[in-house]
């Protein structure tokens, strides 16, 4: 797979000629420009190249609103696409006139990102006014390069900087350790150790112990169907103590420890016993860590008929929330079905890594959205004006909404929606408000 093309992001306030600015960039009329100011337009990213390099153009002028437009707001969402998705952003201005309030306002929201803003003075038509747009340069987001977008002067030179500013095309593919680590979790007496045998047999690969922690966790390297593995913190996963509201209170405090650096989670449930309130916990734990998440049923062997179909059940209805991970009905003891460990890990873990192209999921969301729209609140129905991925591991879709904002319910119907349509099986996925006050919710 071909990684995703670098984001450059078009912000400033309305008129500046960011649309003017886009269409250049992308060497013909796409974007739809417009005389008036604050015409709503509805086409906002575009593919474009500059000696060799492929980027994509997001014109946010496309989001102004019509009169009724709240134009600090419009500000902020665009300045929160910086945040989220852009690796870089043009900050437009107009050479033809000075710093504007509404400028100022724009510098401001940028200025955490200042490493990755570029100032462009546009409409500097002539020299003297290219000589005079150093005046921006008190904007604190660094020199202005001016450019007059409608003759085409200084876009070259633009475009050199912005080629030299964007992320190497290669840093993401250097991954430090690549090796995924795995964390086994579950209450006490589910089997662990009885899988880490199993696991491990004789092939201990390399024991690593590591340091400045005081109960010394132990890593430990295996292979799966040609795949490496680290099992991590295994000497946690063997630990009992004695008292028995211990033993439970541990198992769910190493739970949240391991989870924080784990890629993936083996979630150990005794299928004799059935799913109890512990399992609840531990699974909500990995449910929110960001790990990917394979349920594994154990001691299946030991489950006559009538407990497997209750323990069926209550996978279904006590870690619904956690519906997305799939299960597998193994025994640690016998080995009953662990060849199907490795194919899970390598699905759960590759759909952890799953990114959609921006284009694709804003046609997506926008198709959802028309068929069935966010509901009303407070008078008032909420508008998703954008869609991306702003972080693929594990997937996180960022939402840019005016009007209000997006219940849970609603998050939920779009994910459900996404899990149809893309393999999402085994890992979380996360939908993100971002909204004009630049506060983000989660859930
Ligand atoms: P946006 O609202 O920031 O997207 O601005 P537009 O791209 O719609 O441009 C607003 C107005 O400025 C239009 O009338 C453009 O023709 C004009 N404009 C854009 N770039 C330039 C430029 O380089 N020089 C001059 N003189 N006018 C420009
Ligand atoms: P841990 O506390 O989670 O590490 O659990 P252990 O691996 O120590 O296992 C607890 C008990 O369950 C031991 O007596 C194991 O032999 C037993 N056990 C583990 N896995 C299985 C299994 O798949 N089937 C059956 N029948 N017993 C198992």
């Amino acid at each position: 797979m071909s990684p995703p093309k670098p984001l450059v992001a078009i912000v400033g306030r309305p008129n500046v000629g960011k649309s003017t600015l886009a269409n250049r960039i992308v060497g013909r009329r796409a974007a739809v420009v417009q005389e008036k100011p604050g015409v709503t337009r509805d086409r906002r990213e575009f593919p474009a190249e500059w000696n060799g390099r492929s980027f994509t153009v997001i014109d946010t002028g496309g989001w102004q609103q019509g009169k009724d437009a709240d134009l600090i707001e419009d500000i902020r969402i665009q300045a929160e696409t910086a945040v989220a998705g852009a690796d870089l952003i043009l900050f437009v201005v107009d050479a033809q006139g000075g710093i504007t309030s509404d400028d100022a306002a724009v510098a401001r929201l940028l200025r955490p990102e200042t490493d990755s803003v570029v100032v462009v003075a546009n409409k500097a038509d002539n020299d003297t006014l290219s000589r005079e747009s150093g005046a921006f340069t008190r904007l604190g987001l660094g020199e202005p390069l001016p450019v007059s977008a409608i003759h085409g002067h200084g876009v070259a030179d633009l475009l050199d900087v912005l080629i030299q500013r964007l992320p190497d095309p290669h840093d993401g593919d250097i991954v430090e350790d690549p090796v995924p680590e795995v964390a086994v979790i579950g209450r006490p007496n589910v089997g662990k150790s009885t899988l880490l045998n199993r696991l491990v047999g004789d092939e201990r690969v390399l024991v690593s112990p590591v340091p400045g922690t005081t109960r010394d966790p132990i890593d430990v390297m295996i292979e799966l169907d040609g795949a490496e593995y680290r099992l991590i913190d295994t000497a946690g996963m063997r630990r009992k103590p004695k008292m028995s509201e211990d033993v439970e209170f541990f198992s769910v405090l190493r739970a949240r420890e391991v989870l924080q650096r784990a890629h993936a989670a083996l979630l150990m449930v005794d299928a004799a016993d059935g799913v109890t309130h512990q399992d609840q916990r531990i699974a909500r734990l990995a449910a929110d860590s960001g790990a990917a998440l394979v349920i594994l049923a154990n001691k299946w062997d030991a489950a006559d008929l009538e407990r497997r179909e209750q323990t069926t059940y209550e996978l279904g209805a006590r870690l619904g929330f956690a519906g997305w991970a799939p299960v597998l009905r193994i025994s640690a003891l016998t080995g009953a079905r662990l060849h199907r460990l490795g194919p899970a890990l390598e699905t759960v873990l590759e759909n952890r890594s799953r990114r959609i192209p921006t284009a694709v999921l804003n046609r997506l969301i926008t198709e959802l959205a028309a068929e069935h729209p966010p509901p009303m609140r407070k008078g008032r129905r909420p508008r998703i004006l954008f869609a991306a991925q702003s972080r693929s591991v594990p997937p996180t879709i960022a939402l840019f909404v005016k009007g209000g904002t997006l219940d849970s319910t609603y998050l939920r119907f779009l994910e459900r929606r996404l899990r149809q349509i893309y393999d999402f099986t085994g890992t979380p996925v996360r939908m993100v408000v971002r909204r004009g006050a630049g506060r983000a919710r989660g859930r």
